[in-house]
């Protein structure tokens, strides 16, 4: 079976606090669209590998034959972490996490200013494209950063949240204060599904 874009679960103009209509569109609707399109052409005539969900696919990355690896990291990673992306927003987002995740991110990282620094740190430290993420593994919390369309699910990782900090994610709006976005992206952010997150990578 086809890999399939999935459809923004908000307006494309409903996140104005933090990212413009036209980012949203052509974000989702060309990038995303691409990764999903490519991914699909990586995967032609492999049955067992079209069947996997897409965190399975990347999980077990090693399993794919080496001549098409490169394009299912590529795109596999980039449907995976958009896909995420776009249900990690909402525009009833902001504000700060509370419960078991809030408590997680404050023994690991001291509090939440603290986290949201951390973030911005690894957002702008990542030279040219990439993402910025909390994971979970072994149920420990940690800020990694991963080149171009990597996916932490590669490394065994669970990602929580994640940020892109690819310029097509801001530059419309922010051009190169990539520091701003990062800043106002907080403004969107669905806590209450990096939660879900969170306790479904409990024991992972
Ligand atoms: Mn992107």
């Amino acid at each position: 079976m086809a890999f399939t874009l999935p459809t923004l679960p908000y307006p494309a103009d409903s996140l104005e606090a933090a990212i413009d209509k036209a980012t949203m569109e052509i974000h989702h609707g060309k990038h995303h669209k691409a990764y999903v399109d490519n991914l699909n052409a990586a995967l032609e005539g492999q049955a067992a590998l079209q069947g996997k969900p897409i965190e399975q696919l990347l999980r077990d990355i090693s399993a794919v034959a080496e001549g098409i690896r490169q394009k299912v990291i590529n795109n596999g990673g980039g449907h995976a972490n958009h896909t995420m992306f776009w249900e990690i927003m909402s525009p009833q987002g902001g504000g700060e996490p509370t419960g078991t995740l809030a408590e997680a991110i404050q023994s690991t990282f001291g509090d939440f200013a603290a986290f949201k620094g951390k973030i911005k740190e690894s957002g702008l430290g990542r030279f040219g494209s990439g993402w910025a993420w909390l994971v979970a593994q072994h149920g420990k919390l940690s800020i990694v950063s991963t080149a171009n369309q990597d996916s932490p699910y590669m490394s065994g990782q669970t990602p929580l949240l994640g940020v892109d900090v690819w310029e097509h994610a801001y530059y419309l709006r922010y051009q190169n204060r990539r520091a701003d976005y990062l800043e106002a992206w907080w403004k969107v952010v669905n806590w209450n599904e990096v939660a879900k997150r969170f306790a479904a990578a409990q024991g992972k």
